[in-house]
């Protein structure tokens, strides 16, 4: 067994932990237990410096989970825009591939409560619908693997699927939405690294929501990703007592950019059942993207969405720049605060493909000195 199989074996994961390392009233225990799955290993675990801090916060169940009563399970409506039980389509272009329900954690935020960690809903025999579906689908050129965590998986298992979505044309990039750098990163080995590297363009999105993640271990996890060609985008969720402080957030997205990782998305929290108490304010959110443009690195700055209750996708939301208009001119403000005009111009459209062949281009040269192929000229121009 590898060792992080040996950590997953070894993860707090019962009503009976709870009570036994946590001092939880048994029946409490045993209703949280039943309602979402517990999940905690060793190495998590071990990041938790004291009772209700913000790691714990994010893995140890909570009485406020059972108190949401009607709240929706599905508030994205995945489920409406799921056409064969794996795949969740609602671009145009790309769909969510949910490939395992399994989690190396459960998280108490997870917004898909309602299926992760239940294999009748998320199961590996629905994988070769969903690869079928894509390759059915020219429209698809991004797959995004979810679930539950794709990484959970066996080396195999995600050599089939990788290797099973290479073999569609029109499958440009995959990306693998994934958990494991955070809370498993003992998962990302040497031959998981050689296995993705077969199958680029291969992007990874993980998902750390606080700077005590950015230990070591998840370190090396992303120098191996990274070293390996992958581009690692952060999804991070804004929760109550986690990280709703902008000093939190600024700190966490410095370490990842450190750990080679770029902030994708800031999510303001969905409203699932079971996650409410989690949930800030929208103003919160804002007041925290506001001290972080200008304040830091460009590239420490995720976009900040709310992901549109129904399932509308996600939509970003900004502190406002823009103060108004006068005339041709914008009138902005920056980061201090401080007013400034730009005269902005009428538009005025320009053709963007040459109405008549132009053979002046076809003489370019390329670096040797001969006539470029005209295969390349055309790839070129185009
Ligand atoms: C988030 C999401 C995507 C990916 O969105 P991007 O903005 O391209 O990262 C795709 N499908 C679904 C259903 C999603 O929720
Ligand atoms: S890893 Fe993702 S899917 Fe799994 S429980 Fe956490 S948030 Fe939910």
């Amino acid at each position: 067994m590898e060792l992080w199989q040996e950590l997953l074996r070894q993860s707090v994961d019962s009503g009976k932990d709870l009570v036994d390392r946590f001092g939880f009233d048994k029946e409490l225990a045993d209703k949280l237990n039943k309602f979402f799955h517990i999940r905690v290993n060793p190495y998590y675990l071990s990041l938790i410096r004291y009772p209700g801090d913000p790691i714990w916060l994010q893995c140890i169940p909570d009485a406020k989970e059972l108190q949401d009563d009607g709240l929706p399970e599905d508030p994205l409506a995945e489920d409406s825009h799921s056409p064969v039980p794996s795949i969740v389509h609602r671009y145009p272009d790309r769909v969510l591939f949910l490939t395992t329900s399994q989690c190396s954690m459960y998280c108490r935020f997870c917004t898909r409560k309602r299926k992760v960690g239940d294999s009748t809903k998320i199961n590996m025999k629905f994988i070769q619908d969903g690869i079928d579906y894509i390759a059915q689908h020219p429209q698809i050129r991004d797959v995004i693997l979810s679930g539950g965590d794709p990484l959970t998986l066996t080396d195999v298992m995600v050599e089939k699927i990788l290797k099973g979505l290479r073999q569609i044309p029109h499958v440009e990039i995959i990306r693998l939405g994934t958990k494991i750098p955070c809370v498993l990163p003992q998962r990302i080995t040497p031959k998981l690294c050689k296995i993705i590297k077969k199958y680029h363009p291969v992007y990874v999105n993980t998902h750390f929501n606080h700077p005590w993640e950015c230990t070591p271990e998840a370190k090396k996890a992303c120098d191996m990703l990274a070293d390996s060609g992958v581009p690692i985008g952060n999804q991070a969720v804004l929760m109550k007592g986690v990280n709703d402080d902008a000093n939190v957030m600024l700190e966490l997205f410095r370490k990842l950019l450190a750990m080679r990782v770029r902030p994708y998305y800031l999510y303001q929290a969905d409203i699932t059942k079971g996650t409410d108490y989690f949930r800030t304010p929208v103003s919160k959110g804002l007041e925290i993207m506001d001290k972080l443009r200008g304040h830091t690195s460009g590239l420490a700055i995720p976009a900040y969405v709310i992901d549109a209750p129904g399932g509308g996708g996600k939509i970003p939301i900004l502190p406002q720049y823009v103060i108004g208009r006068a005339g041709k001119n914008i009138i902005l403000r920056n980061y201090k605060y401080e007013i400034f005009t730009y005269p902005d111009v009428e538009e005025n459209p320009v053709n963007h493909n040459p109405p008549v062949e132009q053979p002046f281009l076809r003489k370019r040269r390329n670096g040797n000195g001969k006539h470029a192929p005209e295969r390349e000229l055309v790839e070129v121009e185009a």
